[in-house]
């Protein structure tokens, strides 16, 4: 209860005072912006969103039949963004995720692929590093997205079943063996007939958005798009 007050107290001062940039630490910034205007614009954008048959489409063919897929940012090693993605994920810095996810918006909705999207679902986190975690990266980067390209989001209708240990030693076969199964639906009418975009922060083998896009494209009539922040090369 503390540690949410605090939080909350945390992510309401953030819009009353002057912080500094997360990428220089110099500039001084004043609105929910995290990123001062040079830092933002030196992050290496993909055009994804504007592309059909680029490179994170790819990795779905044969596997997912997606209506369309994108990633914002090409993701480094040693990069700015590197360094958000860790503020989000490791030290409870959701502004920087939400910041993200507004950047995600933006480009979604100037875009003409994903114009036909209905709603937004974030990929589940394992319940036990959600509760660790106090909150779902993906869901955050969701919020951000909905704040700029106003479409419903979807909390919990897509569901993580089972606890999986980290998989960064096994193969793809693995894997997808090992993710079968791992995500469930618990509305099924909710989604009936809609076009949901599945939403994550960073998309590497694609194994566990495929693993969680499956189940949503046995849904009578839904299509199935992908959106994340970050790619990685
Ligand atoms: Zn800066």
């Amino acid at each position: 209860m503390i540690q949410k007050l605090i939080s909350y107290l945390k992510d309401f001062s953030h819009l009353l005072y002057p912080h500094n940039c997360e990428g220089c630490g110099t500039d001084v910034l004043h609105d929910d912006a995290i990123l001062c205007t040079k830092c933002l614009f030196e992050l290496p954008e993909t055009n994804f969103c504007n592309t059909s048959d680029n490179p994170v489409e790819k990795i779905f063919y044969g596997r997912l039949n997606i209506v369309s897929a994108a990633a914002v940012y090409y993701f480094t090693k040693d990069s700015l963004l590197q360094h958000l993605m860790i503020e989000l994920k490791y030290r409870n810095n959701k502004e920087v995720g939400f910041y993200l996810g507004k950047q995600l918006g933006y480009q979604l909705q100037e875009s003409q692929r994903f114009t036909d999207v209905d709603v937004i679902v974030p990929l589940p986190l394992n319940p036990k590093k959600e509760k660790k975690r106090g909150y779902n990266q993906a869901m955050i980067i969701c919020e951000g997205i909905a704040s700029i390209w106003r479409k419903p989001v979807l909390k919990n209708v897509v569901i993580r079943t089972l606890f999986t240990e980290t998989q960064t030693q096994q193969d793809r076969v693995h894997r997808w063996q090992n993710m079968q199964n791992v995500f469930a639906i618990t509305d099924t009418k909710i989604l009936e007939g809609k076009h949901v975009l599945l939403v994550d922060d960073v998309i590497t083998t694609g194994a566990t958005l495929e693993a969680c896009g499956a189940p949503i494209l046995k849904i009578p009539g839904a299509k199935l798009s992908i959106a994340t922040v970050a790619w990685t090369i």
